[in-house]
């Protein structure tokens, strides 16, 4: 384990804490999944970028990492609370499927997509329909407890009973007296003792097409209840980090702490972390503003708002440029400033992996050069360990960009800073873009050999001096994103920016 001082955010205390892991080198970290309805979109890829670069940051530094994201295919209502229809048998029904391709359709899409954004798979990816017995066990847990009541096939958690041992809002800051009294002239309290109860079981009507056998008749699992069925069968009653995008902390991370201390009288996770939310051209991204923008649509520049295409690894470099718990406003000038930003980091990645530690006895240690070196690398980890601060981090990994370049053009020697400072340089920077930042080159292998054949060609005509054809291979490649580059003794090529 590299010795480092991690400090996390933690929404439970609202402060930033040093990261101790309950069992370490192990931990456990349970993030909440997508509802698959529909295609991903920017608020599926924000937290699926956030979370796979704590995975990566402490994978890098030694934790043997148990990460879990579930898949709601069941029990997620179109209100988001307990009325309502099921999200995925609304869809289903809509498009005349069985509810199962529906959810089968966008876990495929959704994969995909995250495939993409090249976000490293969960440890474990449960679905909600697939525990369905452990989710009945936890109702039957919590009535047991006294803190659940059936109604007519339903199930309902009794926060007001609840709150007498346990406090109800502690991560979320909603204070329960202004929750009943903001509630109380609401109709659709129906069957629940009060409106800020929550469903942990509902009764199915018969026309519903999602639904199972249970001691209280047929019916289906509240949305909130899987997460904690989930995340406890596969990382304990208590692990390290639950996280989510913002909007979930309440009611659902909420109801989770509830279910998790009603059965095991103790908080699940010890840290919460929750990722902020995205704006589009500084509106809040709505279906019913015309502003919801799909990763497909991002990825083609298939939509209205859109003035080109952005490629995944451009949109995780733009996410990664804010901090989690900053909002996002994606705009055509933010993204494509991101696109040039991604290109210099490739096109430095692509150097680095090339450059080669040249010793020159005439050439004496410039202790400046390293000095500067060094504090960039160690600001660069500082930023990691402050909370995860991809966007300081970005900043230094340029200025060690800088220096990779200036050795590159033979401005700088690699034998001023010292064999090991050099490779400490290129090694830290591969590993900070590839291993923690997760950004890789988007190219295949088939293009890269096209780049190689046409340079071949661009060397032959230079040589021939025939420059009408120098200048249309030029022009050719340039139209693909490429730009030529005549060095003095060679002809390479750079991603243009
Ligand atoms: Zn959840």
């Amino acid at each position: 384990m590299k010795s480092h001082q991690l400090k996390l955010y933690n929404t439970l205390s609202r402060q930033k804490e040093t990261f101790e892991p309950i069992n370490a080198p192990f931990v456990g970290m349970y993030v909440c999944g997508p509802t698959v309805y529909g295609d991903a979109h920017l608020g599926h890829g924000r937290p699926a970028v956030t979370f796979d670069t704590v995975n990566r940051y402490l994978t890098h530094l030694g934790y043997r990492v148990r990460y879990v994201r579930n898949i709601t295919d069941v029990g997620h209502l179109t209100g988001d609370a307990d009325e309502g229809e099921d999200k995925i048998a609304k869809k289903a029904k809509l498009e005349q499927l069985e509810p199962m391709e529906v959810a089968q359709q966008y876990t495929d899409t959704y994969h995909r997509d995250m495939a993409l954004l090249n976000t490293w798979k969960p440890s474990i990816e449960p679905r909600a329909t697939g525990h369905i017995p452990e989710q009945i066990a936890l109702v039957e847990a919590i009535l047991k407890e006294g803190l659940a009541y059936e109604v007519n096939g339903s199930v309902y958690f009794d926060v007001l009973k609840y709150n007498n041992s346990y406090k109800y809002g502690k991560l979320s800051g909603r204070v329960l007296d202004e929750l009943i009294s903001g509630s109380r002239d609401l109709d659709g309290q129906g069957e629940k003792r009060n409106s800020v109860d929550f469903a942990l079981w509902k009764n199915a009507a018969p026309e519903h097409l999602m639904k199972w056998e249970s001691p209280w008749g047929v019916g289906f699992p509240g949305w909130h209840l899987e997460c904690t069925a989930m995340s406890s069968k596969y990382l304990g009653t208590q692990f390290d980090i639950h996280g989510g995008g913002m909007d979930l902390m309440f009611p659902h991370h909420e109801c989770e702490i509830a279910q998790g201390n009603a059965c095991n009288h103790r908080d699940p996770a010890k840290y919460w972390m929750h990722n902020n939310m995205i704006t589009i051209n500084g509106q809040k991204m709505g279906k019913s503003l015309g502003n919801f923008i799909t990763l497909q649509e991002l990825f083609s520049g298939n939509h209205r708002l859109l003035e080109q295409a952005y490629s995944p690894m451009t949109i995780r470099y733009f996410m990664l440029t804010a901090h989690y718990r900053s909002t996002l406003d994606f705009s055509n000038d933010a993204l494509k400033a991101a696109q040039k930003g991604y290109k210099k980091i490739i096109n430095g990645l692509r150097i680095a992996r090339a450059l080669e530690y040249l010793p020159n006895p005439e050439i004496t240690v410039d202790q400046e050069q390293i000095n500067q070196v060094e504090s960039s690398i160690a600001a660069a980890y500082r930023a990691m360990d402050d909370d995860f601060n991809t966007a300081q981090a970005i900043g230094h990994l340029f200025n060690l960009l800088k220096k990779i370049n200036s050795i590159f053009t033979g401005q700088l020697s690699s034998a001023a800073l010292g064999e090991e400072v050099f490779t400490k340089l290129k090694e830290t920077f591969i590993t900070f873009v590839v291993d923690i930042l997760g950004l890789i080159e988007e190219k295949s292998d088939v293009q890269e050999s096209m780049i190689e054949l046409l340079l071949k060609l661009y060397s032959e005509a230079k040589t021939a001096r025939d420059y009408a054809k120098v200048d249309e291979i030029r022009a050719g490649l340039k139209s693909m994103g490429f730009v030529v580059k005549d060095m003095k003794d060679k002809i390479d090529w750079a991603y243009e920016e």
